[in-house]
């Protein structure tokens, strides 16, 4: 192991053991992280973990050691963190947790960012991927009640979609191919008409959708910056983001 990594190990990253492994559908896991940290554990839904899935690994190059991912629960009750894992990317990430195993030593590190719950609006519509579904499932549980929430998911088949850890499953799905963007358009212009009171749309996932219906908002639907919260989660022409 190099020094860097090293240092990544013994001193930027919590450990965990996963305690729990389920596969949610297709093409999604759902991964419970355990640690005795985790019941003090600073938490706002939106909060996300840089998961060091290549620690220990010689064949991966640094960039390659780590990869984000969303904090979908949290149970300080009892110690543990529950991420959900897309696997249509068949990176290093998808590889790792298609092969993980329960009992397995995981290092992680806290991430804040600011994709992060705002309970100040009256209605909002959440729009992603897979790759975005549990990030937006935890905002979604976190909002006051009589908050008027609309979600447009979509994904390449329809049996990659998992409900939410309630068991219920809030938003709209739509199997559709990547980068759906005049899929996506149709829709929101039916829905916003219907928004009332203060707004906010939340975008995640694919980058390029992120850029397209972020523009999309502010010069054809003349939303304020502050009404839009965006945050791309993928990037084709990258490995890893952020
Ligand atoms: C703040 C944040 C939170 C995130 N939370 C989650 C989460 O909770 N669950 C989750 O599944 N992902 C999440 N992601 C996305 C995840 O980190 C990336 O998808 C990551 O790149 C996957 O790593 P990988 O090694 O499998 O693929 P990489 O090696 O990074 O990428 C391989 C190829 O796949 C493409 N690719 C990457 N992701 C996807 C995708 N989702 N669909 C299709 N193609 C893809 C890349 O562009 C690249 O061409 C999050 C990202 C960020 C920034």
């Amino acid at each position: 192991m190099g020094i860097l990594e090293s240092i990544l190990k013994n001193v930027v990253l919590e450990e965990a053991t996963i305690s729990e492994k389920v596969k949610l559908s297709e093409s999604v896991y759902k991964i419970r992280l355990a640690n005795d940290k985790i019941a003090n554990a600073d938490f706002i839904p939106g909060y996300f973990l840089r998961l060091g899935i290549g620690i220990g690994r010689e064949d991966l190059a640094l960039k390659d050691k780590v990869r984000s991912y969303s904090v979908w629960d949290i149970n300080r009750a009892e110690g543990y963190i529950d991420l959900a894992i897309a696997t249509h990317s068949n990176g290093i990430g998808s590889k790792w947790v298609a092969n993980c195993n329960t009992g397995d030593t995981v290092y992680f590190k806290w991430k804040k960012g600011n994709f992060l719950l705002d309970d100040t609006a009256d209605s909002y519509l959440m729009i992603g991927d897979l790759s975005a579904l549990s990030h937006l499932y935890v905002i979604n549980r976190h909002f006051s009640d009589n908050k008027q929430v609309t979600g447009i998911v979509y994904s390449q088949s329809s049996s990659d979609f998992f409900e939410d850890v309630d068991g219920k499953s809030p938003f709209n799905f739509y199997q559709l191919q990547q980068n759906p963007y005049e899929e996506i358009v149709e829709r929101i212009k039916e829905l916003t008409p219907k928004m009332a009171g203060k707004k906010l749309v939340y975008l995640a996932g694919d980058s390029r959708l992120c850029v397209s219906l972020n523009n999309f908002f502010r010069k054809e639907l003349n939303w304020e910056t502050n009404e839009i919260k965006t945050k791309p989660f993928w990037n084709p022409v990258k490995k890893g983001l952020e």
